[in-house]
């Protein structure tokens, strides 16, 4: 069907009303929920591929509607530009330690728990020290804390968050690299900077199952072991990749074949009746 240029123009400009109408919509609720705290902190383990044992959980935040919850890809990005995201970060810290402190004693005691942090918060310069302060109020040792910097955030304002990792590394806090491989940087930083872990990207475990894809893990995995970095790997979803990843030595997996992301209480009900605590 042949359009007139105008039926496009009308087609793309409702499209574009959608995005911002949704994109205003996100906006009022994140706006309303940073006073009322309603955001959700799932889990989602991280295993330990020799002992097969869960060393540490990801918190990943979702934004509580009336009766949904809305994914943080809907709301991180606006949540960012907006500066939103420092209060919300603000409060996943928050529950993070808290939680931490409920652990204590328990089951789940030696979990360490890694958060996403965004550049727009470590470019404020209270980062640090509200970190720091967050930790001692509920009495939680800074080891037990895992920093998720992503590899493009340190492209984007590497100064700010290079500093800010020093600074993190010296009071005892865990740093890995998020989405590592996506970021379009050069190894040149893998070396001056702090990072613990590396966590691979969920795209290039999707392709371990082609000879190219697993090549692309094969250089990853052979390039952290050189650095001495711990390796996870994202998105395991079959016992293919598991098996694959584990016969090359890789240290940790992540994905929906171990856990999908849930609330503490079924979090835990799920390690136990696993058997990876
Ligand atoms: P991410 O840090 O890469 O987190 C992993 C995402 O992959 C999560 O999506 C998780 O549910 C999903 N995932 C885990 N296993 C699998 C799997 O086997 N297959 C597939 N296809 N996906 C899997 P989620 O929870 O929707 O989070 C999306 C992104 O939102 C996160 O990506 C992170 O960049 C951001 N995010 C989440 N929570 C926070 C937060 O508290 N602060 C900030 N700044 N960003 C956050
Ligand atoms: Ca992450
Ligand atoms: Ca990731
Ligand atoms: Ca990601």
């Amino acid at each position: 069907v042949k359009r007139s240029g105008r039926g496009a123009y009308q087609f793309f400009s409702q499209a574009m009303n959608e995005r911002a109408r949704e994109r205003t919509a996100i906006e009022a609720m994140l706006r309303q929920a940073v006073k009322t705290g309603a955001f959700e902190l799932h889990y989602q383990p991280r295993i330990c591929l020799s002992s097969r044992r869960a060393v540490a959980v990801e918190a990943l935040v979702r934004l509580k509607n009336v009766n949904a919850l809305i994914a943080p890809s809907r709301f991180i990005r606006i949540a960012e530009e907006t500066g939103l995201i420092v209060p919300i970060g603000r409060w996943v810290i928050e529950q993070v330690c808290r939680q931490l402190q409920e652990w204590a004693g328990t089951d789940l005691q030696n979990l360490r728990i890694s958060l996403n942090v965004s550049p727009v918060q470590t470019r404020r310069d209270d980062f640090y020290s509200s970190l720091v302060a967050m930790a001692a109020k509920y009495g939680v040792d800074p080891a037990q804390i895992e920093l998720e910097i992503t590899e493009s955030s340190l492209v984007e304002s590497e100064l700010s968050v290079t500093t800010c990792m020093k600074h993190l590394k010296e009071a005892g806090f865990t740093i890995s690299l998020d989405d590592f491989g996506t970021g379009y940087s050069s190894f040149s930083y893998l070396n001056r900077l702090p990072i613990d872990t590396l966590k691979i990207d969920r795209s290039f475990i999707h392709e371990v199952g082609s000879s190219q894809g697993a090549l692309v893990v094969e250089a990853i995995l052979a390039l952290s072991r050189a650095l001495g970095k711990r390796v996870v790997a994202e998105g395991v979803e079959t016992l293919e990749q598991l098996e694959w990843l584990q016969a090359r030595g890789c240290n940790e997996g992540q994905g929906f074949f171990f856990a999908f992301p849930a609330i503490a209480e079924e979090l835990a009900a799920g390690l136990r009746m696993r058997g990876f605590l």
